[in-house]
């Protein structure tokens, strides 16, 4: 422990979110009609032209959180990250099976940015959604 250290205001974030993960309750609590759910994910930069990564995978639905959130790739972005956990709500209300859209990262560019240069990384997703008849 560093004593008189204070968390840098991403640190801050990063733990609050995580905490907010941890204590809501997994996919399958969450949304009994799910039963598969596939997500695929490219990240942007802010002019969406350089594909930074893509990701493709089915979510563990007894695992995975229904604050449904993923890291924005700037590692120093401040108050950023893309939360799809209404999209999911959403697409999942509607009994859709696909959803794609883009998203625009809220935080900030760096810690010297906060208030003042916008992060604006993007991230292109699909979710492929699977309904259930009611689980036994
Ligand atoms: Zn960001």
């Amino acid at each position: 422990m560093m004593h008189g250290q204070r968390t840098s205001p991403r640190h801050e974030y990063l733990l609050q979110e995580k905490q907010r993960v941890l204590e809501s309750p997994s996919l399958t609590e969450k949304f009994r009609a799910l039963k598969s759910l596939t997500v695929d994910l490219s990240h942007f930069d802010p002019e969406g032209r350089t594909k930074n990564s893509q990701i493709k995978y089915t979510v563990n639905l007894e695992h995975a959180k229904s604050v449904f959130r993923f890291g924005c790739h700037n590692h120093e972005c401040v108050r950023g990250d893309f939360d799809l956990s209404a999209v999911l709500a959403e697409a999942v209300a509607a009994h859709q099976t696909t959803v794609s859209s883009e998203m625009v990262c809220q935080g900030w560019r760096n810690r010297a940015g906060v208030d003042t240069i916008p992060c604006r990384n993007l991230l292109r997703y699909k979710l492929t959604l699977e309904y259930g008849a009611r689980r036994a």
